[in-house]
């Protein structure tokens, strides 16, 4: 029975998710509701749904226990929901602004906004991407910007709220910058909201400790299979798979990983990091004290 339930979950719990996230938003959307709004009880409603999915079918035991991590990860939580609800407005505000003067000098909205609103989505998603994949790329290959992912990457096991353990400096660059080429191109307030719900889903997913199999979606999402091997200690392995959404820009530049005679690492982290540090000012403070960050581990 138990076997049946996860062979189901594996398979069907993120797409059904996904179309009954974005449905919904639609419809109430449609029926009047501001778009900001809509996203924000979609995404907490599933938050919920996610979280108590790993209570009733978790992938490791492991992963379920505290590690010292959950205090550093409600506070990094909190802090970046407070500064994603400040920059993402203000972003889109500004992009808005530059969009509304390109389209007074050149005559036209560049934003189809005659398509369905599906391919509205999947092209806002692709835009999107790319600014995503480059930061996230740059912020693993150039060492000074390291700093400031490592504390995604010291998380010691994979659970639902990992997909808030950022940096509020990683988070204020890579959250509200992906939205830039979508405002500047005139994309509307629904579709932002579409994309807002999406990624908030996606991104819980792919860090949610619970069995996941999605077989070709994998070469369209950059789901959990994916993203466990972006969180191996080896660097050789974590170096792949930066796509936060889709998996589109890494199969397009050679950085998609995704190995099928192995199962991903259940001890995860950073490899040469081993005493990152884990409360959550330390935390706050390792990108400024990071020779000493590095010194406590060679110890
Ligand atoms: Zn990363
Ligand atoms: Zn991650």
């Amino acid at each position: 029975m138990r076997e049946n339930v996860e062979w189901l979950v594996a398979r069907t719990a993120f797409p059904l998710s996904m179309v009954a996230a974005l449905w919904s938003t639609m419809v109430l959307i449609d029926r009047g509701g501001s778009p900001d709004a809509v996203a924000g009880q979609v995404i907490f409603l599933s938050y919920v749904f996610i979280a108590v999915l790993e209570r009733l079918v978790p992938l490791h035991e492991e992963w379920r226990r505290d590690k010292g991590d959950l205090k550093a990860d409600i506070g990094l939580g909190v802090t970046n929901a407070i500064v994603n609800g400040v920059a993402q407005p203000l972003t889109f505000v500004a992009s808005v602004a530059v969009a509304g003067w390109i389209s007074t000098q050149y005559g036209a909205n560049l934003w189809p906004v005659e398509w369905p609103m599906v391919l509205q989505l999947v092209l806002a998603l692709i835009l999107a991407e790319f600014v995503e994949y480059t930061w996230h790329r740059c912020m693993h290959e150039i060492p000074w910007m390291w700093r400031l992912h490592a504390p995604h990457h010291s998380a010691n096991r994979l659970y639902w709220f990992n997909a808030l353990r950022f940096h509020p400096i990683d988070l204020l660059v890579a959250g509200p910058g992906k939205l830039i080429p979508l405002g500047v191109l005139g994309a509307s307030a629904p579709v932002l909201a579409l994309v807002g719900v999406f990624s908030a889903v996606h991104g819980v997913y792919q860090h949610a400790n619970i069995p996941c199999r999605l077989g070709p979606l994998n070469w369209v999402f950059s789901m959990a299979e994916l993203h466990r091997w972006h969180h191996s200690p080896d660097v050789e392995e974590a170096n792949h798979n930066y796509g936060g959404n889709l998996i589109f820009w890494d199969i397009v530049f050679g950085t998609r990983f995704l190995p099928s005679d192995r199962e991903p690492p259940v001890e995860i982290g950073i490899g040469d990091l081993p005493s990152f540090p884990q409360g959550f000012g330390a935390l706050m403070m390792s990108p400024f004290r990071w020779n000493k960050v590095v010194a406590e581990s060679k110890r």
